[in-house]
């Protein structure tokens, strides 16, 4: 039997107990079980963590899976546990296992057990494991959120940067896995460059969703009663409202509250128990909306998300579109609202110049995106689309005529002049 003989739909159903893969997923994996390079980048919930996870599951050695976050890699760990007899199948090598522990990782690899291996990037780079994992055969090295490797990228991370040269001493020809949700062009060559994957095949997902309407509206003095009004209108809903302050989030859901708006505030200043609270008052439904910065969202599930308010602009594009991928994730309606007034723009322009001079570059051409966005009369869906590098028809699109500019198009000469970059 050859190697790309593998049943990958008896697999699927075997160990996930799905019938159907979702979107590429099954071009995807026809081309890790080949033993290709592979580059994967699909919106978040697009499903990625299947993309490797069923070929380390059907493939003889372990797989090697980078991810940044403990937190990602425990409930994946967990969850694929769950779905098999052997607790040794999946691993998590980090700095906070014991000798013995570590001991018992490394006897489950060797006797075969151990399907998945998830380390963080700086374990990787410590020689005792390096020394280990080039004794043992890895299947191939998937490197999850690979967008932490570019500057360009929301969440750079400098140990990214290594595991070329890692992945190189653990065996020759390890195929590599790169998946992201981010979309942006500039971003995609950072990866591929830097894990040195030129020839791999590209399986990008589409990100548009056609049932998000995007809307901007300027912001002016009276924006906390624009807010109230738009939020009374549309009581009952659950919704999210982003500020850029911790003291903007408490003031804001104050002003809901006292205008009898069920609301609660969250940001990373209340201490986990608090913030666990409001969290879960937003998601059993005893509020409407959460008031908050951007440390509310990562992970969060709740389906019927039916707007996203941005009392602030957010700093690049790639913000905006994950802040406000929030909403209508069951794909009913979803309103995306953002109040722009240039002085925000500014503001976080102040806010980077502390920083080292690459870093604002980097940080104002992304604002300078955001301007446009903002700015423009042309349908807001084909703008943010073009900046994902992907085509849009903003006539016959799925989701044309879901902005404000679609739905009231101000003169044509103006749209004409705003010229795509
Ligand atoms: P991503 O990493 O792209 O954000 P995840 O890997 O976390 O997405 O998957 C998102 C959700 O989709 C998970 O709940 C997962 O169980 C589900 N999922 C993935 N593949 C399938 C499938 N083929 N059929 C049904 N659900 C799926
Ligand atoms: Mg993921």
């Amino acid at each position: 039997m050859g190697q790309n003989e593998y049943d990958i739909h008896a697999s699927l159903k075997k160990y996930f107990g799905f019938s159907q893969f979702k979107g590429l997923q099954e071009q995807v994996i026809n081309n890790i079980v080949e033993g290709n390079n592979t580059f994967v980048i699909m919106p978040t919930g697009g499903g990625k963590s299947l993309c490797y996870q069923l070929p380390a599951l059907m493939q003889e050695g372990t797989a090697i899976i980078v991810s940044p976050l403990i937190a990602l890699m425990k409930n994946q760990v967990d969850a694929i546990r769950g779905i098999s007899d052997d607790y040794g199948i999946a691993h998590v090598l980090n700095s906070s296992l014991n000798k013995t522990e570590v001991k018992q990782v490394k006897n489950d690899i060797l006797s075969g057990v151990t399907k998945l291996l998830y380390v963080a990037p700086e374990s990787l780079t410590k020689e005792e494991y390096i020394d280990f994992l080039r004794s043992v055969k890895v299947s191939f090295v998937a490197v999850d959120e690979a967008h932490c490797i570019s500057e360009w990228g929301h969440d750079f991370r400098p140990e990214y940067r290594n595991l070329r040269t890692i992945v190189s001493r653990l065996g020759d020809n390890i195929p590599i896995i790169g998946l992201t949700a981010t979309a942006t062009p500039k971003v995609q060559e950072d990866i591929i460059k830097n894990l040195g994957i030129n020839d791999a095949k590209v399986f990008k997902a589409s990100f548009n969703r056609p049932n998000l309407f995007y809307e901007v509206r300027p912001k002016t003095a009276n924006v906390d009663a624009d807010i109230i009004r738009y939020v009374k209108q549309n009581a009952g809903k659950s919704g999210i409202i982003y500020c850029l302050s911790r003291k903007r989030v408490e003031e804001l859901a104050q002003v809901l509250q006292v205008n009898g708006v069920s609301a609660v505030p969250y940001h990373a200043g209340f201490d986990a128990k608090t913030r666990s609270k409001y969290q879960d008052m937003f998601l059993m439904e005893d509020v409407d909306v959460v008031v908050a910065t951007i440390a509310f969202g990562m992970g969060i599930d709740k389906p019927d998300v039916r707007f996203v308010i941005h009392h602030d602009i957010p700093k690049s594009i790639e913000s905006y579109y994950q802040e406000t991928g929030r909403a209508g994730r069951d794909g009913g309606e979803g309103h995306c609202l953002a109040f722009y007034s240039y002085k925000d723009i500014e503001k976080l322009e102040k806010f980077m110049s502390g920083k080292p001079v690459a870093e604002q570059e980097i940080g104002n051409a992304l604002l300078q995106e955001v301007v446009a966005y903002s700015e423009t009369s042309m349908s807001r869906r084909k703008f943010m689309l073009h900046y994902f590098g992907e085509e849009f028809d903003e006539v016959n699109g799925d989701g044309a005529d879901m902005d404000d500019n679609a739905r009231n198009p101000k003169e044509k000469q103006e749209a004409k002049d705003d010229v795509l970059k």
